[in-house]
């Protein structure tokens, strides 16, 4: 068993709009209530939040501001939850602490049961009377929860989670080596290479417009919320093109092949280099390893993460000589000591699929970490 997630653009009327809104309200309020509350006790006492206690003080809460008994109570309880995961991925350090949330931004709430999909498929959520839904594909197995989102650019959306048998694909034994790079976004063993689209470098320069646009219009004023939509927009259709791409490159890797071995990027320190920063984050990396992980669980594909600090440019994954002085401008080499012709990054991910099974290892170099995510910096940029 495992869970699937689908999600729906929902098209709420204006009554149903204005229950929607005092709901990303409420849960917001909450979340912004409590969170500020677990700071001030974090900041004294180092203590961890806790879910149940808190729970006991939004009774309190309700009664103190009567709106809040308005909307669906789980729903608030919801939120008390998410913010509880959020500080143990802060306490564990893999978030950073959690921030308040902003009306502007994207608004969420979560409705954790009590929910259907009607005869005539609408999303019926408690409280409410049933909200307008495009099912574009078919909802398999029982309903386990669904969070409703509306974007900055005003698009509602419901994002329901199910639990199901899933068939994984038959395995066809084929394991890969991949590298991700900036000129070609994917590259395999195969060979196989996916361009880098550059969704976000191409809508630059109107963003860039809209974003001066923006500026000069007055604080609070309803021509600056007309401007902030646009930019929005821009945005928005910049994250969707590059979702879209990374979600068909990750389907067809996980689907056709066994094994994908590819390197631990170090993301977070690459990005910090100011002058590739924009294009790192342009070509969200992270994003797509992250795709590849949950899809290959899915299909059954073992994803293998190699060790970032080994030369998988310089050496032949042919013999194993390591070509010292191969520079960084040159994209094709022909190894010295066994004549074979390579592609840069084709022999890079043979190195890494190499690696992976463990067949090079100790013959190879040490380099040190500092020197090696400089490298990896650099070898990116390269045209
Ligand atoms: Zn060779």
């Amino acid at each position: 068993m495992g869970n699937k997630a689908y999600k729906f653009r929902i098209y709420p009327n204006q009554e149903q709009q204005v229950f929607l809104a005092k709901c990303f309200g409420c849960s917001r309020f909450v979340y912004n209530h409590f969170l500020r509350v677990t700071t001030d006790v974090y900041a004294e006492s180092k203590k961890n939040f806790r879910y149940k206690e808190w729970a006991k003080l939004l009774v309190q809460l309700k009664k103190e501001f009567e709106w809040l008994s308005e909307v669906n109570s789980q729903s608030l309880q919801q939120t008390l939850k998410d913010l509880e995961a959020a500080f143990t991925r802060f306490l564990k350090k893999l978030a950073l602490f959690p921030r308040f949330k902003k009306r502007l931004l994207r608004q969420s709430f979560r409705v954790p049961q009590h929910f259907s999909l009607t005869e005539d498929g609408k999303l019926k959520l408690p409280k409410m009377t049933p909200i307008k839904m495009v099912i574009h594909r078919e909802v398999e197995g029982t309903l386990k929860n669904v969070t409703i989102s509306k974007t900055p650019s005003g698009k509602y959306y419901a994002s329901i989670v199910t639990e199901t048998e899933i068939d994984k694909a038959p395995l066809n034994g084929e394991k890969i080596g991949l590298d991700l790079g900036l000129k070609d976004f994917v590259i395999t063993s195969k060979p196989e290479k996916f361009p880098n689209p550059r969704y976000f470098q191409k809508s630059l320069r109107r963003l860039k417009i809209r974003q001066r646009r923006l500026s000069r219009k007055v604080k609070g004023s309803s021509n600056r919320g007309k401007a902030r939509l646009v930019v929005a927009k821009i945005h928005e259709k910049v994250a969707n093109q590059r979702l879209d791409y990374q979600h068909k490159i990750s389907l067809k890797l996980t689907c056709e092949n066994q094994a994908i071995s590819c390197e631990d990027l170090n993301i977070k320190g690459m990005v910090k280099n100011r002058k590739l920063a924009k294009q790192i984050s342009d070509v969200a990396w992270g994003q797509f390893l992250a795709f590849l992980e949950y899809k290959g669980d899915i299909y059954g594909c073992e994803i293998n993460r190699v060790d970032r600090f080994f030369p998988s440019s310089k050496r032949c994954s042919n013999c194993g000589y390591i070509k010292e002085d191969l520079t960084l401008t040159d994209r094709e080499w022909i190894c010295p000591e066994c004549s074979k012709f390579h592609d840069r990054d084709v022999n890079a991910c043979l190195n890494i699929l190499q690696f992976s099974e463990l067949k090079i290892g100790q013959e190879v170099p040490e380099f040190t970490p500092k020197e090696t995510v400089e490298m990896q910096c650099i070898k990116t940029v390269m045209p």
